[in-house]
């Protein structure tokens, strides 16, 4: 397929109530959105890349210049037939995996309307549905945070994760469970605790937790085998995979029992099959994480998601949740068993509302082949 232009846009977008995670708080998502042209037919990818480097090493001015400058070029000079030719294409710049996602992703998409499937069945998923957790951020106070419960419970998510941090931990999980003793309850400390820590976080067994998130450093999974070892509750690994090789590492040493896949994380929807394929052959489930994402990478969440071992409830919620407006129409919308329907329409399966779009771009830049 030819590539007739990749159009860069960065859009800003208030989160409809602010997110606090370990390591900050985001009111305001700016996002770097790609959309390409091929035959007539217009595909987009999502940059999940934040404003600042704290989640990852990227962000979005490195994924801004490193897709104008590197990746962008490669693609529109190159003769690419589907998403999967893309890391190859990219193979020489090591790291930006979430640019390369962008990109890589949005080509999967142009080849499924080419193909006029669906992308949940052009990446291989089986699930009409899927099933929805939601990811709860720190609050101001014991108070709002189960309220926040209170609300996502009675929405009928099917999984609730408590964002943690030193001193707002187990007084969290036990107030939570006090009031929720049966509900699949999980925490995520986006690599808040070091290993003097290993001790307390052994004793949050009585909690029941399905899962303790990335407890130890964003890089490492040797040490987190060492504190799975102490634990009856499983870790699950989420900054730490970057691809295929990790996971096999991670899985191998025994740093955890649970693999958090997010396709920006890994580069693209080629590896986050592979990272899906390989927790499967060791018997380890998956879920789809999510990077408050804006309707197209929901979409491209909700599609990943279909594949057979993502057998947990993952992050991919509703549009409303984040956004007062999304920029998708359908906005992605929960049942009240907290599931979603993956949609049949080929493609990314949900339209593009371009106004809303234009209405939020900050600034825009068109790449185009070299002649
Ligand atoms: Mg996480």
């Amino acid at each position: 397929m030819k590539i007739d232009a990749l159009h860069m846009r960065e859009v800003n977008m208030p989160l409809a109530h602010p997110f606090e995670t370990s390591f900050g708080v985001t009111t305001t998502r700016r996002i770097l959105l790609i959309e390409i042209e091929a035959a007539g037919i217009s595909a987009w990818g999502e940059c999940v890349a934040g404003e600042h480097p704290y989640f990852s090493d990227e962000m979005v001015d490195t994924a801004w210049h490193i897709t104008e400058t590197e990746l962008a070029p490669r693609l529109l000079n190159a003769d690419v037939e589907k998403g999967s030719d893309c890391p190859a294409l990219f193979e020489q710049v090591r790291g930006h995996r979430m640019a390369k996602a962008a990109i890589e992703n949005a080509v999967w998409d142009l080849d499924a309307q080419l193909q006029s499937v669906p992308l949940a069945k052009l990446l291989g998923g089986t699930r009409d549905i899927i099933p929805c957790g939601v990811s709860i951020g720190i609050q101001p106070t014991l108070v709002k945070q189960l309220e926040k419960v209170e609300t996502e419970v009675s929405a009928g998510y099917q999984r609730i994760k408590l964002k943690c941090k030193p001193g707002w931990d187990e007084k969290v999980f036990e107030a939570v469970r006090a009031r929720w003793p049966d509900i699949l309850l999980s925490c995520d400390a986006n690599s808040a605790y070091r290993l003097s820590d290993a001790d307390r976080i052994s004793t949050w067994d009585r909690f029941n937790l399905l899962m303790i998130e990335q407890p130890l450093w964003y890089d490492d999974f040797y040490f987190h085998a060492g504190l799975q070892k102490k634990l009856k509750t499983s870790i699950c690994l989420d900054e730490c995979i970057r691809n295929r090789r990790d996971a096999q590492a991670a899985l191998e040493l025994g740093s955890g029992r649970i693999i958090n896949i997010k396709v920006g994380r890994v580069g693209g929807f080629t590896e986050a099959i592979a990272v899906h394929d390989v927790a499967q052959q060791h018997g380890v489930p998956v879920w789809c994480g999510g990077m408050l994402e804006t309707g197209i990478g929901r979409a491209h969440n909700i599609a990943l998601s279909s594949l057979p071992n993502f057998s947990l409830p993952g992050d991919v919620s509703a549009s409303k949740r984040y956004w007062a407006e999304d920029i998708i129409e359908p906005e992605v919308t929960v049942s009240a068993k907290g599931e979603i329907v993956v949609p049949t329409a080929s493609g990314r399966g949900f339209q593009v509302k371009r106004d809303r779009i234009d209405s939020i771009t900050v600034r825009r830049h068109t790449c185009t082949p070299h002649h």
